[in-house]
């Protein structure tokens, strides 16, 4: 699993699906949001889709 260096989202392939940005295996923490529109975390974060996503990525 990688993690998006711009926008953290999670996945398995090696562009970030969301903003095509670049990933990193070098991740930590893991957020599921469900539900962004309901979420605190999401909106402190800026994230606008549901899906996986690492706290913290180098
Ligand atoms: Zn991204």
């Amino acid at each position: 699993m990688y993690a998006c260096k711009k926008c953290r989202y999670l996945t398995e392939q090696d562009v970030c699906p969301i903003c095509g940005g670049e990933v990193s295996k070098d991740w930590q923490g893991l957020l599921i949001i469900v539900d962004y529109s309901r979420s605190k975390i999401a909106e402190r974060l800026g994230i606008t889709i549901n899906g996986k996503y690492a706290l913290r990525v180098r």
